[in-house]
């Protein structure tokens, strides 16, 4: 089924235990802040019932009933690209998937792992994981992947930490219907929206942690399952809002720590269990998967980030200074390598576990995700350099909305004549939510921005002496009057070596001329 945004609120409405700021949410539908991730997520059962994304995001299952694509399993190149674009839609609008990537990508890679266990060990897990998939898919469920694990000491593998032993999620009882699971992961997004929480291991294991080599799904509103610490931005609300943080407002953060206080999985919903082995092939395969989803993630935001840079760019009319222009060049090119080596990812993917599921291919997979990571903060910094100060000392609504003293920022935050001071104002807000705090901004163009500074150190560099040093080393004249250059001794004319022996003709000096 395709469930619409109003059933899967009401889905919502289930008991779960979560905590805010110190308070037991009594239902995330209504809580002042935790309801604007739920707002977040409604976007996910908007896509598949809008007319003009309908044929992305659904498909058939064997009963011929509507489900939605990202709750099947890639098995072409087609499969993972069309996963990619759903991702990519759903990031572009802002939140589109948030149920639907993690737990998606979790549920990909319990039936890689299945398979490999099915054909290595004779268990019986595919069909349980299929069971399970059919479960997500009739009923349209919202989901979330619980891995990381909060890990006690990093040096020391599950088995061997000292304060206690549930730093990693293990089994701690094995029963006749299930097994009871006890520990607790963390930073787990979109979980306070989520119906179901699919777990599984962020490491490898030994034989000595086969407990902890553990996959299952859990409804959130399971007993004993506990989401503590979600704080989501405290945020004012409607034009506000939108006007001081456009981005945050509905990019909301989501993770939570969860508790699984001795928590009854029922064999049904364990995909792996004291399988230490192939912890490897269950982790691996969720990191390529999610990867991809990062990837898609990260389009949304660098193209964002690109497109604010050229446009405060141009309402500074500052868009054709060179450094400036290199700056938004280097933008669109981390931009478009990212989104390319995704692709690139799907259209060679992998079927490295001789099955007919496939997954990104890994190393552009890999790269993708590297070069945003790794250049992020550069973007960031161009964006602040690009707008200057503002990006920090920007207006809030409330004083733009004030008539008393509205017309003066009007009159003198304008810039290039054409471009209103709101158009400006809402520009440098965005920039302002997306990268953040005042004393990066404060860092960069406090004391003068860093185009100035590099004004200065060029004005300041000695070019005589650095001219000096390459003319000397490339033998050419114009470095003897340098005032350090110029004082240096020179090889040849103070080592006298004895005559070169010319028997070896093909090493005989050039004669001068
Ligand atoms: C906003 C956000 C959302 C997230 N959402 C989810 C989610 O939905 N689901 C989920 O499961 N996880 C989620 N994560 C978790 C994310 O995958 C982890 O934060 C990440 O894997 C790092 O783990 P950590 O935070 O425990 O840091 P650590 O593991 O403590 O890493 C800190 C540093 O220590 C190094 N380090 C740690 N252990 C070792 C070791 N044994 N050898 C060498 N170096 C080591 C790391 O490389 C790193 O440099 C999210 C994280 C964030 C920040």
């Amino acid at each position: 089924m395709i469930k619409t945004v109003e059933q899967y609120l009401e889905s919502l409405n289930d008991g779960r235990e979560v905590w805010c700021l110190g308070e037991k949410v009594k239902d995330v539908r209504t809580h002042p802040t935790v309801s604007t991730i739920v707002r977040m997520a409604a976007m996910d059962y908007v896509l598949p019932n809008h007319p003009d994304f309908r044929d992305l995001f659904v498909t058939k299952d064997a009963d011929g009933e509507d489900i939605n694509f990202l709750l099947t399993s890639p098995k072409t190149p087609q499969d993972m690209l069309r996963r990619r674009e759903c991702y990519m839609a759903g990031m572009r609008t802002g939140g589109g998937v948030l149920v639907h990537c993690m737990g998606a990508d979790a549920l990909a890679s319990f039936s890689v792992a299945a398979e490999v266990m099915d054909k290595k060990m004779g268990t019986g897990y595919t069909e349980r994981v299929e069971n399970y998939r059919r479960h997500l898919q009739k009923n349209d469920l919202a989901l979330t992947g619980a891995i990381t694990d909060v890990k006690g000491d990093r040096s020391l593998h599950p088995s061997q930490q000292k304060q206690h032993k549930d730093f990693y999620l293990r089994i701690v009882d094995r029963q006749k219907d299930g097994i009871v699971v006890r520990g607790a992961k963390v930073h787990i997004s979109a979980s306070p929206c989520a119906n179901e929480l699919l777990c599984l291991p962020c490491r490898t294991h030994g034989e000595a942690d086969k407990d902890y080599a553990l996959g299952f799904a859990i409804p959130v509103a399971a007993k004993g399952v506990k989401l503590l610490g979600v704080e989501p931005n405290v945020r004012l609300y409607g034009e506000e809002c939108e006007f001081d943080y456009p981005t945050s407002d509905h990019l909301q953060p989501s993770e939570s720590l969860i508790v699984f206080d001795d928590v009854f999985v029922p064999w049904e919903r364990v995909f792996m269990c004291g399988e230490w082995q192939y912890s490897q092939v269950l982790a691996y395969a969720f990191a390529s998967y999610h990867r991809l989803f990062g990837t898609c993630k990260m389009t949304g935001t660098l193209e964002l980030m690109t497109g604010a840079a050229s446009l405060i760019a141009e309402y500074n009319g500052v868009q054709n200074m060179p450094h400036v222009r290199k700056k938004l060049a280097w933008m669109a090119y981390i931009t478009e390598t990212v989104q390319m080596l995704a692709k690139q990812a799907c259209l060679d993917p992998v079927t490295e576990f001789g099955m007919d599921v496939m997954m990104p291919n890994r190393m552009a997979i890999n790269a993708s995700k590297w070069t945003y990571a790794s250049n992020f903060h550069t973007m960031c910094q161009h964006m602040q350099d690009i707008g200057g100060g503002l990006t920090t000392t920007v207006p809030a609504f409330r004083d733009w909305d004030n008539p008393e003293i509205k017309p003066f920022i009007d009159k003198y935050l304008a810039a290039k004549d054409g471009v209103s001071t709101e158009e400006r104002l809402r520009i440098l807000r965005l920039i302002k939510d997306g990268t953040g705090n005042h004393w990066q901004v404060d860092t960069i163009h406090g004391e003068g921005s860093m185009a100035a500074q590099e004004m200065f150190i060029y004005g300041s560099a000695n070019w005589k002496k650095f001219q000096a040093a390459a003319k000397r080393a490339a033998h050419m004249d114009g470095w003897q009057d340098d005032t350090t250059y110029g004082k240096l001794p020179l090889m040849d004319q103070c080592v006298q070596m004895p005559p070169i022996d010319e028997t070896y003709k093909s090493f005989a000096p050039t004669a001068k001329k």
